[in-house]
């Protein structure tokens, strides 16, 4: 048994001596060139404690990544016993058992629906995996015309190039488009809060989003086509948007009509995020294909994967018997013995119940608080996933312009001493529709107190912002 002690010493001071870190005096090639940035010391339970000794409430789990919370030493030392076991593994001679048994625990969190599992670094690579596990199928399946993919408008699947391309996220694609891959066409999300016509039904607004699924099918030749690309539970893009019920199986049986494969990015919404392992569980479908990150590892390592289900994998065993497609680290031990212990910790704990009661609690609690402000057009989500989208004006939904920056700021007043709260922002300029709106993605063993805390603070937050704003 390897005993490891481990002193949590405070960073020391150097640049970021009183907690703020320019960018123009940092190393780091950070996101923003012009940013200050604080400057992160540890994360215990619910909280980030920055250098310059504030406390911060983690209402978003970082990028909604975090799922139980920070500090958690059986996940240190799951971590700390594989690097001194076998930090790496060259996975073209070699598995490990962490990787085996992570692989065997995410199919059973399938119930079997899914066959195998590819476990990489990052939502990013997971995604591009996807898209060239569903060209190599049609490849073993005899069919190389299929090299098209369609995905929907206003989506985000990653910022690697294949990914970016599957996206619909224009002020992120928009200086790359020339490099982009150009077989994939969009259609519509399923979007109620904007896409719904005034009077229709859910199922008349199912049926005009399936024929023009299906018509898009035909415009292209459906004979091309590999797989549509859809995320359950829709989140940075359109802040915790769900589907309107129906809408999954009536995608998924246009898929089947036309012999294309289903991908379901679950990034973000899943790996317990929405109240089951998976939020295609909760619409009455089994993906092909399914990217899996951020929740998995809850943040200790750097983990995502795909599963893949027995269609794909038996054409793959009875063709060449091998995915041209791998990373250097891909399987990484430390990475699965860290999802491991944490897909371990949440069935233990039963957190998934937990994601479920808080969810209901963190709703209510939103509801009462803010549906009634004049700049809240609308309150979405489901389980630990909730969205809160920021209007101009509430009968019309007309939305902020751009230049107001109006989510990232309500995000940074947040971190103010004032609020001390973490919450992430989304939105902007998605394919050219303008919507701000606030992510609250907290951990899943979040306790019923720390809700209180988070909505009665999100509240105060925004109340305050606005009245600032005038
Ligand atoms: N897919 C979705 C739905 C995401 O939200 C993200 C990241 O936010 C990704 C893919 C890309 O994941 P990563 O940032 O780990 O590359």
């Amino acid at each position: 048994m390897v005993q490891i002690e481990i002193k949590l010493d405070p960073v020391p001071g150097a640049d970021g001596a009183n907690g703020v870190l320019t960018s123009k005096h940092s190393a780091v090639l950070h996101r923003h060139l012009d940013h200050e940035f604080l400057v992160l010391d540890q994360a215990k339970g619910n909280y980030l404690l920055l250098e310059d000794g504030r406390k911060i409430i983690d209402a978003s789990g970082g990028a909604a990544v975090g799922s139980i919370g920070w500090g958690n030493e059986r996940v240190a030392l799951a971590v700390a016993k594989q690097v001194l076991a076998a930090p790496y593994c060259a996975t073209i001679f070699f598995t490990t058992i962490p990787q085996e048994e992570l692989a065997k625990e995410l199919i059973a969190g399938t119930g079997g629906d899914m066959a195998r599992a590819y476990i990489v670094n990052s939502g990013s690579e997971a995604m591009e995996a996807a898209l060239k596990l569903a060209r190599q199928y049609y490849l073993e399946i005899g069919q190389p015309q299929r090299s098209r993919f369609i995905s929907r408008e206003r989506s985000y699947h990653g910022i690697t190039l294949g990914a970016l391309a599957v996206g619909g996220h224009k002020a992120r694609r928009a200086k790359f488009e020339p490099l982009l891959m150009d077989n994939v066409s969009q259609v519509s999300p399923c979007f109620a809060f904007r896409g719904k016509a005034a009077g229709e039904s859910d199922t008349d607004y199912v049926h005009r989003l399936a024929v023009e699924l299906d018509d898009e099918f035909q415009r292209v030749g459906p004979e091309t086509v590999c797989a549509f690309v859809a995320e359950p539970v829709v989140g940075a893009a359109l802040g915790c948007a769900t589907a309107v019920a129906g809408y999954f199986k009536a995608v998924k049986a246009i898929c089947e009509k036309h012999g294309a494969l289903l991908i379901l990015d679950e990034v973000m919404c899943g790996m317990g995020r929405t109240g089951t392992l998976h939020a295609w569980q909760q619409e009455g479908v089994v993906p092909d294909i399914q990217t899996i990150g951020k929740a998995l590892s809850g943040g200790y390592q750097a983990v995502a994967g795909v599963l893949v289900n027995q269609r794909v994998v038996g054409a793959l065993e009875k063709g060449t018997s091998a995915f041209v497609h791998g990373h250097t680290y891909q399987g990484h031990p430390a990475g699965c013995a860290a999802a491991l212990e944490v897909q371990r910790i949440i069935r233990e704990e039963g957190l998934l119940e937990n994601v479920r009661q808080m969810g209901d609690l963190l709703e209510k609690r939103l509801r009462a608080q803010l549906a009634g402000h004049p700049n809240v057009g609308d309150i979405r989500g489901r389980g630990l996933f909730w969205g809160v989208e920021l209007v101009a004006d509430k009968a019309s939904m007309t939305p902020f312009p751009d230049a107001d920056h109006v989510c990232m700021e309500i995000c940074e007043l947040g971190l103010d001493e004032k609020y001390s709260i973490l919450v992430y922002p989304g939105g902007g300029s998605v394919d050219g529709i303008r919507g701000d709106h606030i992510i609250l993605a907290p951990a899943f063993n979040i306790k019923p107190d720390e809700i209180e805390t988070i909505a009665a603070t999100v509240a105060r937050l925004i109340s305050d912002y606005f009245a600032a704003k005038g």
